[in-house]
């Protein structure tokens, strides 16, 4: 159906998803229908009015990439780890409503008391990164480390945005969790651990940190693709290799091209070039800063008036940076990219469903991590936070 007859036939749904139409798409989809419309002119002051009425019982997360419309009403903003961090810092707030994506409001979960209900506004806000490593797919690839006669040598690093079920395996497999701030010093305990590293789910991540941060050679990686046997190696290639990486990638940030960078250091005289490492190892390379989200606000906050940046990083966040330093000229570093499409899942309809759930006494979309997986992902969260030096700044 084209949208010009979906729009004369019937009114443009809220969500595609979510009617109960596709059950096998809508997976985790809670959606009865309550929703206000998008177009409602009162969101805004029905946000405003059911947070009031809620007061320090709810405390709001907001991740960098979402809309200006959500992060309004946001207590706090950051990167994944640091609103985790910022969850588990609210010990009196009985509500954490989670705007950001599912692995998030996991962790969240894992680092906040059984006291403490982690909401995740809509539950089809995942990740396409998260969900390229599923946990059976892990096990299996395990057992073929097993096979190859490495695994007892070999120290799972798993970044943060990954499942619960991975974190927790990362646990039990006496490995740790990074994020895109202290993979430096995470991929160096692990290699002291251990003569290889597998490392989930983000491969560009993974190389960026071994070859940039710690000297490491590209010939050291291989990657393992998962839906292949023995993911696509030879026992030798896997044998040979100090960096095992999983073949996962961010659809955002993985479609960054040199040819952005290229075009961007032709067109703006004098640019400066900051992108997200997990943005392919070609185009890090071509940048002039690299960063987590953290790290850019934080970069162009202390940059002064007039400097020039193209910014390889979600584009909420990037129009939103654009719009805090108007004395600095913030551009996005590629055409042919747009949001995170489930980071967007999350809107202000959403918010406010969730809001005035809460406020009639109904939590809707809990996000409950299972007690045993809970155990050993916090075994690996514990491991990251015991890290030498800057583990957990963000
Ligand atoms: S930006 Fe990439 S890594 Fe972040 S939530 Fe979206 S798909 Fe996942």
């Amino acid at each position: 159906m084209t949208s010009t007859a979906m729009s004369t036939s019937m009114p443009l749904p809220l969500l595609v998803l979510g009617a109960g139409t596709d059950l096998h798409t809508e997976r985790g989809v809670e959606c009865p229908g309550e929703l206000p419309p998008p177009s409602d002119p009162a969101l805004v002051e029905r946000a405003r009015a059911a947070k009031a009425a809620l007061g320090d019982r709810v405390f709001v997360l907001g991740h960098h990439y979402q809309r200006n419309e959500v992060i309004e009403f946001a207590d706090v903003t950051g990167d994944s780890f640091k609103l985790a961090k910022e969850a588990a810092a609210r010990p009196d707030a009985p509500w954490i409503v989670f705007c950001g994506v599912h692995f998030m409001a996991e962790s969240a979960d894992i680092l906040t008391s059984d006291q403490q209900t982690v909401i995740l506004p809509d539950l089809a806000a995942g990740c396409s990164m998260a969900d390229m490593a599923a946990i059976h797919q892990v096990e299996d690839a395990w057992d073929d480390l097993v096979e190859a006669g490495v695994a007892q040598d070999t120290i799972p690093v798993t970044y943060m945005n990954s499942s619960a079920a991975i974190k927790a395996f990362t646990g039990r497999h006496g490995g740790t969790i990074c994020t895109s701030s202290n993979a430096k010093t995470a991929l160096s305990w692990a290699l002291e651990q251990g003569s290889k590293v597998l490392f989930l789910p983000d491969q560009h991540l993974g190389r960026n940190t071994y070859v940039r941060d710690l000297g490491g050679s590209l010939e050291d990686c291989v990657v393992f693709d998962p839906h292949r046997p023995m993911g696509g190696l030879t026992i030798e290639q896997i044998q040979s290799a100090r960096m095992i990486l999983w073949r996962g990638h961010c659809s955002v940030h993985g479609r960054f091209t040199v040819d952005a960078v290229e075009t961007a250091r032709r067109e703006i005289p004098g640019v400066r070039v900051i992108v997200h490492p997990e943005c392919r190892y070609e185009v890090v390379e071509l940048a002039d800063e690299v960063g987590s989200t953290e790290k850019i606000v934080k970069t162009i906050a202390a940059a002064p008036a007039g400097t020039k940046w193209v910014v390889g990083t979600e584009l909420n966040l990037v129009k939103r940076l654009a719009e805090q330093f108007p004395d600095q000229q913030v551009s996005f570093l590629e055409k042919n990219v747009c949001y995170c499409s489930t980071m967007n899942r999350i809107d202000l309809p959403h918010l406010v469903w969730a809001l005035e759930s809460l406020v009639e006494g109904r939590v809707v979309n809990p996000i409950r991590v299972d007690d045993q997986v809970a155990h050993y992902a916090r075994v690996a969260l514990d491991q990251m936070l015991a890290l030498p030096g800057e583990t957990h700044k963000d």
